[in-house]
């Protein structure tokens, strides 16, 4: 179905979750004109019904919207703004961001964009690669009112969209707050269940009992039943990728002079986590360095089906 209406879009960045969410515009029934850097990921898109196009600067030529969902500031700085870039396109009057970039990069590419008439809605998502393909993505937008209200029905494609302020920067903002609190649920989970089995419990009840009581967050929930109790960590986000949000959002503090204590701890052990396991390992995994400490293992038969970030 091609609702004849609606703007072309692009999506370059067709990854972990740039991928499932191409899929669920394309059953919403938008035009989606793609390009990854890696030709495999380029080649599923185009079998999905994405056009792929050879370079930002062909997709932003080919489309009104480009959305964009890439691993690193520096990658999203050089798909914008760099040789063949965003910047170079024909067309494209918006620029949705919905990778976590950070708030001083976002601002220095609108900046960039905003003089050659493209539009940002720094955008950035939370809910998982789960989220994103069941659509159920907390999608935090920064942009004006006017604009908000236009790329709505695109953003609640993706999921439940929320206007949190008019200046690019506060969607960061807003995002690196929400993983800060996400990558610590994962550390001190990991380092409540590592101290009780050191102590003789067993990691199934530990987790069932956290739920039941006031320990309950987003890893007893959801990524120690689903990833890390039956040892596949397999939760689709990386170590490396946790670890860029933490380093973001601790240089923002710095920039406003505000101390975090508790982040810069989480931080460190996440550095730590990316040095030992490699950035490419899934950030299920931080517990088997702790485990290692301890003489441990959580193994557990626990599932759940729930998805959250
Ligand atoms: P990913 O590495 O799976 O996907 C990124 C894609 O970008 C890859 O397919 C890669 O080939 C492509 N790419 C890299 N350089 C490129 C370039 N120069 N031009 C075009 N394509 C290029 O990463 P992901 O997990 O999908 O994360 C994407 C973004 O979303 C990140 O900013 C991440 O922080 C954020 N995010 C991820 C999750 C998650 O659970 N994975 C959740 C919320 C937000």
């Amino acid at each position: 179905m091609t609702n004849s209406g609606d703007p072309v879009l692009g999506f370059i960045g067709l990854g972990h979750m740039g991928f499932p969410m191409s899929q669920r515009l394309l059953a919403a029934g938008y035009q989606l004109v793609g390009m990854d850097a890696s030709n495999e990921v380029a080649k599923r898109a185009e079998a999905s019904g994405v056009a792929i196009a050879e370079s930002a600067a062909e997709v932003a030529d080919r489309t009104d919207i480009v959305l964009t969902s890439l691993p690193s500031p520096p990658v999203v700085r050089e798909v914008a703004l760099g040789r063949n870039g965003m910047v170079d396109g024909s067309r494209a009057g918006v620029w949705i961001e919905l990778s976590t970039t950070g708030a001083e990069m976002i601002r220095e590419i609108a900046a960039a964009l905003a003089d050659r008439g493209v539009e940002t809605v720094d955008s950035p998502v939370s809910g998982g690669v789960n989220g994103a393909s069941a659509g159920t993505l907390a999608v935090m937008a920064a942009t004006t009112p006017h604009r908000f209200d236009t790329v709505k029905p695109i953003l609640e494609v993706l999921g439940r969209a929320f206007h949190v302020g008019t200046e690019p920067g506060l969607g960061q903002t807003m995002k690196l707050a929400n993983n800060y609190l996400s990558a610590t649920a994962i550390a001190a989970t990991s380092e409540a269940v590592v101290f009780g089995m050191k102590a003789g419990l067993d990691p199934s009840t530990m987790i069932e009992v956290m739920n039941a009581g006031t320990g309950r967050n987003s890893a007893t929930v959801d990524k120690f039943p689903r990833a890390v109790l039956n040892r596949r960590f397999d939760f689709g986000f990386t170590s490396g990728l946790m670890y860029k949000d933490l380093r973001l959002l601790s240089e923002q503090a710095d920039e406003m002079g505000l101390p975090m204590w508790v982040a810069e701890s989480v931080r460190q052990l996440w550095l730590y986590t990316v040095n030992r396991g490699g950035a490419d390992a899934d950030f299920t995994s931080l517990i088997t360095h702790l485990e290692r400490w301890a003489g441990v293992e959580a193994r557990g038969a626990q599932e759940s089906p729930d998805s959250s970030s």
